[in-house]
């Protein structure tokens, strides 16, 4: 897999889109894809492998020879919504087509789909993206089972096709699969262990990212901070960080997702000393028990997490925290659940997701008793979601008349309105004198502009273009 053909596939698709078509096939394929920003980027891969294969890409299932689901697993909600997608597939809808599940649910389910769903004969995990060419031809030809579950533990992506959706922001994955063993998660089982790229690789891609346009670069792992440079240069992830801020044309580096455990001051250096470094960490907590920490295997107690918390909160430069929630983990008593609405006052965070335990197949979760009834997971999740709505909001009101940079992403018509981020990763929403959302006047779209904020709500500021 040469860089030209990922410079020709980047061309067709990113900021600067030109030329380059690759020769055609005569066939298109449909992606649908569940659960996290990994799991979107994988989606981006298997586009750019399908791409240089020769097939178009379209909008609809209906219009599509091959039809892909990129799934998640790690709720198990998210495996029933993949299969009750599946059912609007069958033989008799849909005779001639190709359906394919990839990623997490196909890893970890393997066969049995083929069971549950007879009409899928492709069944591929996220470690083989780059069979699946191969993997197509062998359907093509009539196999009607096909598998590629592999968990190649030394696949680390070192040159990737990738077909980026989003013309303002690279996603670019780091370091793949996890060494830690939290009890309710699926990903080591189907990603296997950490496998980091080189630093020489991603200053590479990195580089040629700038040359497509990008000036904003996420960086992914499902523990990114975990990273380890496998090449002599041995970079640490604060170092990375830098690196990458310091390619020039790069404005922004984003990261996600941190671990606690390997959250050092380094990283906190780094965002204060270099300004293209976001000022935003994602780190997630899960619970305010150490107990339930330790049930969880999270390797980390609340004290040592709300250390980290205090780290960044001291920085010289505000760095804004999120933070991922499990509410009725197996045992949760009701005074464990008070030390996680505690732990949110003092953790103060800008933004989280919050879900409620469900048991996850062919996890150790698995095992324990699911003791905390539905009911009662509701009633915690409305309680801590209200909680964490009244921070945020209160957050979000402080600042007010504070001017950011945002860079456009998004715009209204309807309401004459533009939508951007800012570097701590808030939505701002805004209205700009001197440009027309409509499209009669300039276009704000991929540029960094000076807001300033007028009024707040919990979930995203608004303001108004200043020059
Ligand atoms: S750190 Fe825990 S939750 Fe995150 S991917 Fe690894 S095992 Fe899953």
């Amino acid at each position: 897999m040469g860089s030209s053909i990922d410079i020709r596939l980047e061309m067709l698709t990113g900021p600067r889109a030109a030329g380059g078509v690759l020769p055609s096939n005569g066939k298109a394929f449909f992606i649908e894809t569940f659960g996290c920003q990994m799991n979107v980027h994988d989606s981006e891969k298997v586009a750019g492998v399908m791409l240089a294969r020769g097939y178009q890409q379209v909008d609809q299932p209906h219009d599509a020879d091959v039809v892909f689901f990129n799934t998640c697993s790690i709720r198990e909600k998210a495996a029933q919504k993949v299969f009750s997608r599946l059912g609007l597939f069958r033989p008799g809808e849909s005779p001639t087509k190709i359906i394919g599940v990839l990623g997490c649910v196909a890893q970890q389910e393997g066969e049995e789909i083929f069971e549950r769903a007879p009409w899928v004969s492709l069944v591929c995990g996220s470690a083989s993206y780059r069979k699946l060419p191969d993997l197509l031809a062998q359907v093509e030809v009539g196999n009607r089972r096909v598998m590629g579950l592999d968990l190649d533990v030394d696949e680390t992506f070192e040159t990737e096709l990738t077909r980026r959706d989003n013309p303002f922001r690279a996603y670019l994955t780091i370091i793949e699969g996890c060494d830690k063993a939290c009890t309710y998660c699926v990903v080591p089982f189907t990603r296997g262990p950490e496998r980091s790229r080189t630093s020489a690789s991603i200053l590479q891609e990195v580089r040629q990212l700038v040359d497509f346009g990008y000036s904003e670069i996420q960086l992914l792992g499902q523990t990114v901070n975990s990273y380890r440079d496998p090449s002599p240069r041995g970079m640490s992830f604060a170092e990375l960080l830098v690196a990458v801020a310091q390619v020039p044309g790069i404005r922004r580096v984003r990261f996600t997702t941190s671990h606690p455990r390997d959250f050092h001051p380094e990283i906190v250096q780094a965002i204060e000393a270099v300004p293209e470094i976001c000022n935003h960490v994602h780190l997630p907590v899960q619970s305010g028990s150490t107990r339930v920490l330790a049930a969880m295997q999270r390797t980390y107690t609340r004290e040592q997490y709300l250390e980290k918390i205090a780290l960044i909160r001291a920085a010289r430069r505000p760095i804004s925290i999120t933070s991922d929630i499990i509410v009725g983990f197996p045992g949760e008593t009701d005074a464990e659940f008070e030390e996680t609405l505690s732990l949110l006052d003092v953790a103060q965070y800008d933004g989280g997701f919050s879900f409620k335990f469900s048991l996850p197949i062919y996890t150790p979760a698995r095992q324990m008793e699911d003791s905390v009834s539905e009911e009662e997971k509701g009633r915690r999740l409305a309680v801590l979601q209200e909680k964490q709505r009244s921070i945020q909001l209160a957050r979000n009101e402080a600042l007010v008349g504070q001017t950011f940079e945002v860079l456009v992403d998004g715009r209204s018509s309807r309401v004459e309105q533009w939508a951007g981020r800012t570097s701590c990763n808030r939505v701002l929403n805004f209205t700009s004198p001197s440009a027309s959302s409509s499209g009669a006047g300039a276009s704000l779209l991929g540029q960094y502009v000076q807001v300033k904020v007028s009024r707040a709500g919990p979930n995203s500021l608004v303001g108004e273009r200043v020059t």
